[in-house]
């Protein structure tokens, strides 16, 4: 059966050169006589794939030494309780930018733990836009400053790194995570899901600052704390073995494929073709303000509601699947690293076809 371009919002899609070589090594992993997936988490030749993992992400990533990389579960939604939990200390407020979906989680997560301050929000403009540096309002008794860089739903990302002052600054990047190079040095926390831009389902990492260790409050689980889960180097309890091991073969790719700054160039041409497309159809709208509009999630809506159901078949007839956006949202085409530049080009060339023949 021939693949098709798979556009969901996540799990997105894997390499096929890594599809390829998890296929090769199931059945025995590098003369190991098995697979990683029964592999002792404790066993030397997982602990070398770990590090491997990590050496790379650090190295693709430019993580600075005073800094964890940790692998663990929960999924980006684990860390919507985590953060306050380990970062509050002895504070009662934190600061929260409203953009969206995930932002909501998180704070109704946070809300749980401490007061949120609403430092800057869009949902004036139905979360169509970021907010604007001016309108940060920071709390000066924050313990953090907690934002979503790219809106998974909403397709809005920051293309800059918000205002924190002197406070740790913690950033959800599980959408955007190794599309583009970043600072890390500017944060004091970054988290993502790994089955967008890093593999498969299972796996969360972390990327924490030393000194934000330690300060769990004293009601956090131990499997919440940050803290314990350095200590133990992620194997406090069984990681997601077979998650890191996939992370582990798409760094590889990643590095192979030219680092992030190709990663980059390849999402400014993937949107550019999905939005040239958008910005001049008669059938099709993007209402993303153009300065925030994500490189990764792409939003779109009919203007003929009752073409709906009719454009996802013909869409799927030409393999272009999983557009639905959430929530009766209209569409979305969410292009992760291993999306190919076909994908885009078979896109806009179907949505062009469906266009002339019902617009
Ligand atoms: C996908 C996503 C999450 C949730 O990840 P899960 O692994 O499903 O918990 C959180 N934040 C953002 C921005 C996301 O895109």
């Amino acid at each position: 059966m021939e693949r098709v371009y798979n556009f969901s919002p996540g799990p997105g899609m894997l390499p096929e050169e890594v599809l390829a070589q998890v296929r090769e090594e199931i059945p025995n992993w590098r003369g190991s006589g098995m697979s990683v997936m029964e592999m002792s988490h404790r066993s030397e030749p997982f602990q070398s794939i770990l590090d491997q993992t990590e050496a790379d992400l650090r190295d693709i990533l430019n993580v600075p030494q005073d800094y964890r990389v940790l692998f663990l579960q929960g999924g980006g939604n684990l860390q919507f309780a985590m953060v306050p939990l380990n970062l509050l200390g002895r504070k009662r407020v934190a600061d929260y930018a409203n953009t969206g979906y995930w932002s909501a989680r998180a704070i109704d997560d946070a809300r749980q733990f401490c007061r949120v301050n609403i430092a800057a929000s869009s949902e004036d403009t139905g979360f169509t836009s970021a907010p604007t540096q001016a309108q940060w309002r920071l709390d000066p008794r924050a313990a953090y400053v907690h934002y979503v860089s790219n809106d998974t739903a909403a397709g809005v990302e920051f293309h800059w790194i918000p205002p924190s002052g002197d406070v740790p600054l913690v950033a959800d990047m599980s959408s955007n995570i190794l599309s583009c190079p970043i600072d890390v040095k500017r944060f004091g926390l970054i988290y993502a899901c790994a089955q967008k831009n890093l593999g498969i389902a299972g796996l969360t990492i972390v990327i924490i600052r030393d000194d934000l260790l330690g300060r769990a409050l004293p009601i956090t689980p131990r499997m919440l704390n940050y803290k314990l889960h350095v200590d133990k180097g992620s194997m406090y309890n069984t990681p997601p073995t077979f998650a890191i091991y996939v992370a582990g073969l798409v760094l590889q790719w990643l590095k192979n494929s030219g680092g992030l700054r190709a990663m980059e160039e390849r999402h400014i041409a993937m949107s550019s073709i999905v939005y040239d497309f958008l910005d001049s159809s008669t059938l099709f709208d993007n209402s993303v303000q153009k300065s925030d509009r994500s490189r990764i999630n792409v939003p779109f809506t009919l203007r003929k509601r009752s073409l709906e159901e009719p454009f996802v078949h013909f869409m799927e007839e030409r393999g272009v699947v999983y557009l639905r956006g959430n929530l009766g949202l209209g569409f979305r085409a969410s292009m992760y690293n291993a999306m190919p530049i076909e994908g885009p080009r078979r896109l806009v060339e179907a949505m062009r076809e469906f266009e002339n023949k019902y617009g």
